[in-house]
């Protein structure tokens, strides 16, 4: 199919591996294009759920370039700690994933077993038009726990902390391959693909 046919699909999002990835899954339908490429400007994350951020992105996307859209939101939710680091994951020392992580272990101290339960959470949004009443809305999540200390130097922000159920090993000790089979984002993407009916 030449890019002529093809609508284009902005995505909402500046991270050039997720941009790759979209790009691969959904590149023979649409022209996937990064909302940077159109000069579309950041929207403000003020949503108080994963699901309202990523609606917020989507339909911002959307409104500002008259095409369709994809958007996502993602984080680590650790239901001892009220659902921390949750919406601020990205930010949640203010200093980087490091600092995160060390922050995370000071807080999960005093808990232990069945109380180190963690989930990563992905909701990927899809918006056909700005006006769209019924977005596509899809979600991942990965079960596991937070370990007493890091390991492996492989992923990205929590996963030397992160032990994913039925795994010995820490997020950061799978290869990418192992990851994408079963993280939280693969499974979102899956299920919007299967909503998308392509
Ligand atoms: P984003 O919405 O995908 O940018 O994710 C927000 C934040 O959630 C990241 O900066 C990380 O701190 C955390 N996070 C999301 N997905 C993952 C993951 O797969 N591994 C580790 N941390 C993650």
């Amino acid at each position: 199919m030449s890019h002529i046919e093809q609508p284009r699909l902005v995505i909402a999002s500046h991270n050039q591996g997720k941009i790759k990835e979209f790009q691969e899954i959904l590149g023979k339908r649409w022209l996937i294009t990064p909302q940077g490429e159109l000069g579309v400007p950041e929207v403000a994350e003020t949503g108080l759920t994963f699901v309202e951020n990523a609606l917020l992105k989507a339909r911002h996307a959307c409104t500002n370039t008259g095409c369709a859209s994809l958007a996502d939101d993602s984080g680590l939710v650790v239901p001892s700690l009220g659902g921390d680091p949750g919406l601020h994951s990205a930010r949640y020392s203010g200093k980087g994933d490091q600092c995160n992580n060390a922050l995370l272990l000071e807080r999960m101290a005093k808990y232990s077993g069945d109380q180190r339960a963690a989930f990563y959470i992905t909701v990927v949004v899809f918006f056909l038009h700005a006006d769209d009443p019924t977005p596509i809305i899809a979600e991942g999540r990965w079960f596991g726990q937070i370990a007493t200390g890091p390991r492996g130097d492989g992923g990205f922000g929590y996963d030397p902390l992160f032990i994913p159920e039925g795994f010995q090993r820490h997020a950061a000790e799978l290869t990418a391959e192992e990851k994408n089979r079963v993280s939280h984002r693969a499974k979102a993407v899956h299920s919007l693909i299967k909503q998308l009916q392509i």
